[in-house]
């Protein structure tokens, strides 16, 4: 969109303020907010200033002034505002003018640019399948559960989902209905096609929405596939409008990726495929899974920096208490088709050669989609200018489920890391291919290091509630 047709947007729907957006390194969405009547095409020629040191991850008190840029492609109406707004995500750009190194939208379109410089293909295409739970809102229930941090979790899941003290003791419907279940169990459609009709509004292209696995609450909704940043400003949108729908109905929803011991989680799959102008380049009728050999050394590639690529695709503490066996969530690092027990599963149900693809399964929502996708693009653009062949490094094809392997097959299967700091070890030592084309500066990555290490420190140093029925009574 020109700038010119913002400028028009503003006018016909009368919109009265604009809200300039920026993402911090862990992904969490930023704004300033100007009336409209201060918005003109300057303001898209030398952005809107900020400080940029009051920003986690970003810059030192000393040098504090940043700038943000405006993308005009990004614009849409904001749902939930009294006052018309118009939201607009934005780039950071240091006072000289510069893209600044750790700004995530910036390194996103880095690496879209690098790919192009690679001669591999034109465009790189990403859809998340990020999952969440809506839970009740404490500040509106006058019942806090105790769910989150009991050692009985299915009992206490169970009463959480049934917002009653004691458990259900009548002749009720169960809650926990396991996958896509239908009304009363589904007791969540009405607020999921809230979500979905703002989603469409706000320029969303949705495909469906469901129950997921796990206890009374767990939802995904899909929406379709884009170029990497436009589908990290996307998830940007999505997650938006699932938290604030959410809020509207007096719940609360959470990304988190393990937020009940003993059920499910909640990740967030990402489909990828690259594309030279309209040609699918991952589609070969007849290989196995009907993929190409670029799409299997893509493969090599996310696999084998799988550990380091791991610290910015599940950049919590918690996401690594998701990845644990028999939950559907991955742990193993090989691949295989349809198999939902591999990091990477190729989908062959109802497939196109337009729409063939690998799906890695490890990313959780905690990421920063701007930084997880410009990872795994990095990650698998390695693997296919260095040919890794992922069956030849004992990466599969592992066609059943892994989870009953026996301990002697088991032992030749690579895992993913088990902490995040575990994670942080690998991305120190296995960084190259993010710096590649400098779409990830050192000073980037050293930085982020520091502070994710700060993190697992702050949750390592505080008393869990688990070490007191382990200890308390010593
Ligand atoms: N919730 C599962 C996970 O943690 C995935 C379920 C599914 O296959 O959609 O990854
Ligand atoms: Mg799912
Ligand atoms: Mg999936």
């Amino acid at each position: 969109m020109s700038v010119q047709s913002v400028l028009d947007t503003i006018k016909e729907n009368s919109i009265q303020f604009v809200d300039f957006r920026f993402v911090d390194l862990s992904g969490r969405a930023h704004h300033i907010t100007l009336p409209a009547t201060e918005v003109d095409a300057e303001t898209f020629v030398n952005g809107v200033a900020f400080d940029g040191s009051s920003i986690p991850g970003f810059r030192g008190i000393e040098q504090s002034d940043m700038v943000m840029m405006p993308d005009t492609e990004s614009v849409y109406v904001d749902p939930f505002t009294d006052h018309p707004t118009l939201n607009v995500m934005c780039n950071i750009y240091t006072p000289d003018g510069e893209r600044y190194d750790r700004d995530p939208r910036s390194i996103a379109q880095k690496a879209e640019e690098y790919l192009q410089t690679t001669g591999i293909g034109t465009a790189a295409f990403f859809a998340p399948e990020s999952e969440f739970f809506i839970f009740d809102d404490v500040r509106y229930e006058s019942s806090m559960n105790t769910s989150f941090y009991t050692v009985d979790s299915e009992e206490a899941a169970w009463n959480t989902a049934r917002k009653e003290e004691g458990g259900n003791l009548g002749f009720k419907v169960g809650v926990k209905g396991g996958y896509v279940p239908v009304a009363p169990v589904d007791a969540q459609q009405d607020i999921r096609s809230e979500m979905v009709r703002l989603m469409q509004e706000a320029g969303l292209r949705v495909e469906r929405h469901h129950h997921e696995v796990a206890t009374a609450g767990q939802a995904e909704i899909n929406f379709r596939f884009d170029t990497l940043t436009k589908t990290a400003d996307n998830l940007l949108k999505y997650k938006y409008i699932v938290h604030n729908v959410a809020r509207q109905y007096g719940k609360v929803a959470t990304f988190m990726p393990k937020p009940l011991f003993g059920d499910n989680g909640s990740g967030m799959h990402v489909h990828q495929s690259i594309f030279n102008g309209d040609s699918p380049l991952f589609y070969e009728k007849g290989a196995y899974a009907n993929l190409s050999e670029m799409a299997m050394h893509y493969i090599g590639g996310i696999l084998h920096h799988a550990p380091a690529l791991i610290a910015l695709t599940n950049p919590s503490t918690n996401s690594f208490k998701r990845l644990v066996p028999g939950y559907e969530a991955p742990v193993n690092l090989v691949f295989s088709k349809g198999n939902r027990s591999a990091a990477i599963r190729i989908p062959v149900a109802a497939v196109t050669p337009k729409g063939c693809r690998i799906e890695f399964r490890t990313p959780d929502s905690t990421a920063n989609p701007y930084l997880a996708f410009a990872a795994m693009l990095l990650a698998g653009l390695d693997g296919i200018k260095r040919k890794i062949d992922p069956t030849a490094l004992g990466y599969g094809p592992y066609d059943k489920n892994i989870y009953e392997l026996s301990d002697e097959e088991k032992k030749e299967i690579r895992s993913v890391p088990g902490t995040l700091n575990e994670a942080l070890d690998a991305l120190e030592a296995d960084s190259a291919f993010l710096t590649e084309g400098g779409v990830f500066s050192q000073d980037f990555i050293d930085n982020y290091v520091a502070f994710k290490r700060q993190e697992a420190k702050s949750v390592d140093i505080r008393v869990h509630p688990h070490e007191f029925s382990l200890y308390f009574d010593c």
